[in-house]
């Protein structure tokens, strides 16, 4: 059987399909799994993904960011060149897929990235058998485990009632992890007014637009000493920033999954580092391999010797992908809302 994908200097490619997933460089036809800046790019001449992913790539790049797009709902099929393609949610951000490639019944599975913890914000993973998995590996090693969000956010209402004459700064990438960040207070019950760097303004925005729930949010505009006690969300990149001095001794937090690496925390100058992640963990990652049935595993960008060894150890055939082009976490790989002051978030970097 020939290869269901093969991998070009722009990225994964399906020949049967004619289409590329995620291309880092302008291609004819892309699909798209999600908004981030790493997998969506501007520049190809059509392109497929979710109305959500599509509109996110109209926010960050403006309308004419590709030649013609086409929206296509989680589960509903498209026919490419005789492959059937559906797109079912990978519960990462709003609008977030998984790409499923059948042909001629050979099912091959595109994960991008995903995760399993349940999220306010987006739809929930959902599991799709297939005899190719194409998964990411992000936090591809044993020893990162996720803890639920709900600690988290346990952790900073605590610190905010600790200091509660301090601004509270939460460094948070601007797709996705702002709004769940928003979402988890809001679900653990803080309802006070949450102010936005501009930066965050229009995706927070256009979540609410999709029916997310996220309470009160105000831009933060001019102010800083009277937003004392208050909780203010930033990009990553603020943080250190000349802008962050207009708060009086604000409490530095950042929300990642990179947190629970302390060196990580301590090179954002995060005094709370806040583990939010918005991949999969070690189990995850291990648990889904299982459970999508596939034989053959495929990972791409992060820690891919571990999981590729452990895949070979349940007896899966598994290979690197190596490819260039994703970020592994830090904030290189930016859109326009990007750059290290505006910081817009790298694939990983949660
Ligand atoms: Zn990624
Ligand atoms: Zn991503």
């Amino acid at each position: 059987m020939t290869e269901p994908l093969t991998l070009t200097p722009q990225g994964l490619y399906s020949p049967a399909a004619q289409v590329h997933i995620d291309p880092v460089r302008p291609v004819e036809r892309a699909v798209i799994t999600h908004g981030h800046a790493d997998h969506a790019r501007a520049g190809h001449g059509a392109v497929l993904a979710t109305r959500q992913t599509l509109d996110i790539m109209a926010i960050r790049y403006g309308r004419g960011f590709c030649g013609c797009q086409q929206a296509v709902g989680y589960g509903e099929a498209v026919t490419l060149n005789g492959v059937e393609v559906t797109l079912h949610p990978a519960g990462h951000v709003l609008g977030s897929a998984q790409i499923l490639l059948n042909a001629g019944g050979h099912r091959t599975v595109v994960s991008g990235d995903y995760k399993r913890h349940a999220d306010p914000t987006c739809s929930p993973f959902e599991l799709v058998r297939c005899h190719t998995f194409v998964t990411e590996a992000t936090f591809g090693l044993p020893v990162f485990r996720h803890p639920p969000a709900a600690r988290e956010v346990e952790k900073l209402r605590k610190s905010m009632s600790l200091f509660s004459d301090r601004t509270h700064l939460v460094g948070a990438y601007a797709l996705g992890k702002a709004q769940r960040v928003i979402a988890e207070l809001r679900a653990a019950g803080y309802d006070r007014v949450i102010y936005l760097h501009g930066a965050l303004e229009k995706l927070t925005r256009y979540y609410e637009s999709q029916g997310v729930y996220l309470g009160p949010v105000e831009p933060v505009g001019r102010r800083g000493k009277d937003l004392a006690g208050e909780l203010v969300l930033c990009p990553p990149g603020q943080l250190a920033d000349r802008w962050a001095r207009r708060f009086t001794d604000p409490v530095t937090c950042m929300a990642s999954g990179w947190m629970q690496v302390r060196a990580r925390a301590r090179q954002r100058g995060a005094e709370l580092p806040l583990i939010l992640s918005d991949h999969a963990d070690w189990d995850d990652l291990c648990r889904t391999i299982v459970e999508t049935g596939a034989a053959e595993i495929w990972v791409t960008h992060g820690a891919e010797e571990a999981l590729v060894h452990w895949c070979m150890a349940q007896g899966r055939r598994a290979k690197p992908l190596n490819m260039i082009g994703y970020d592994d976490g830090d904030e290189s790989g930016e859109g326009p809302f990007g750059g290290p002051s505006a910081g817009g978030e790298a694939h990983a970097a949660s």
